[in-house]
């Protein structure tokens, strides 16, 4: 009985993480939907606007992190998701080359992204964009799972060395990657849409709210989706952990015992921790 109950409060902790981000994604496609729904996009504008916002919030988000939350030490206290104690580690600072090859990098991604998949427009049903999200996290988590467990094989690793090179992490190390990596992770997660055709609203919607949970899962704090020190650990201890949540590593036996945060926005795990 008492494993029975663990194992729907772990289903439920997974589904809570999925169910969060199809969510959000939904309601901002909405916000979108408004803005761009009466406006005849051409490709050019599109691939510009896709890039703005993929761009603007991976900043905005990371800085809000670093700068704001992190200098304040009783918010960082109450949110650390960290258990294992790291070493301090210098991050890579910012540099004006860096800064520029990476927004080059992402332009020409977005304009061969939008050029090569076909265009649908999928309304703003509720309904629909729920499902939509919601499938498309969990077949994003499971090519995450694959190809980041593939890059830990002794044949790939090399490509992947570069990001596993911080332990102590910081919300930036989530775009510290070598470019066949990055090109990688983009095929991976925009997989669906060459097959199902992308609609500008949602690839909008899904750029940001992805941008927040992997700057955020890179933080080492859990605010709002993170909601334990999964991926942590996968950097302090370079296996196990391979998907996005814990889903497909419990799935597949991979899983590294995980630290659960409670709180308001943890609501599965302030369940959990009660019924102890
Ligand atoms: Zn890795
Ligand atoms: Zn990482």
């Amino acid at each position: 009985m008492q494993n029975l109950l663990k194992l729907l409060l772990d289903f439920c902790f997974e589904m809570e993480f999925y169910l969060k981000i199809a969510v959000s994604c939904t309601m901002l496609q909405q916000v979108f939907y408004l803005l761009l729904n009466n406006l005849q996009l051409n490709l050019i504008s599109q691939v510009l606007f896709y890039w703005l916002i993929g761009s603007i919030s991976f900043y905005a988000i990371g800085f809000f992190i670093e700068r704001f939350i992190k200098t304040k030490d009783n918010l960082t206290k109450k949110l650390s998701a960290r258990v294992n104690k790291v070493k301090k580690q210098s991050f890579p600072a910012f540099t004006l080359k860096g800064m520029i090859t990476g927004e080059i990098k992402s332009l020409i991604a977005a304009l061969i992204i939008l050029y090569l998949a076909p265009e649908v427009h999928r309304g703003n049903s509720l309904l629909l964009n729920l499902g939509w999200f919601l499938m498309r996290i969990v077949a994003a988590d499971f090519c995450f799972y694959i190809s980041h467990r593939i890059l830990h094989t002794k044949s790939f690793l090399k490509i992947h060395l570069k990001h596993h090179e911080f332990q102590d992490s910081s919300s930036f190390v989530a775009g510290h990657k070598s470019f066949l990596e990055y090109i990688i992770v983009t095929i991976t997660d925009i997989l669906p849409i060459f097959i199902f055709g992308y609609d500008i609203t949602q690839l909008c919607a899904w750029t940001l709210i992805g941008n927040i949970y992997n700057l955020e899962g890179h933080s080492s704090l859990s605010i709002l989706f993170i909601p334990s020190d999964f991926h942590d650990l996968h950097h302090t201890s370079f296996q196990g952990n391979y998907g996005i949540q814990s889903f497909w590593d419990r799935v597949f036996k991979t899983l590294n015992p995980i630290t659960k945060k409670t709180g308001i926005m943890f609501p599965v795990n302030s369940i959990e921790s009660k019924l102890k």
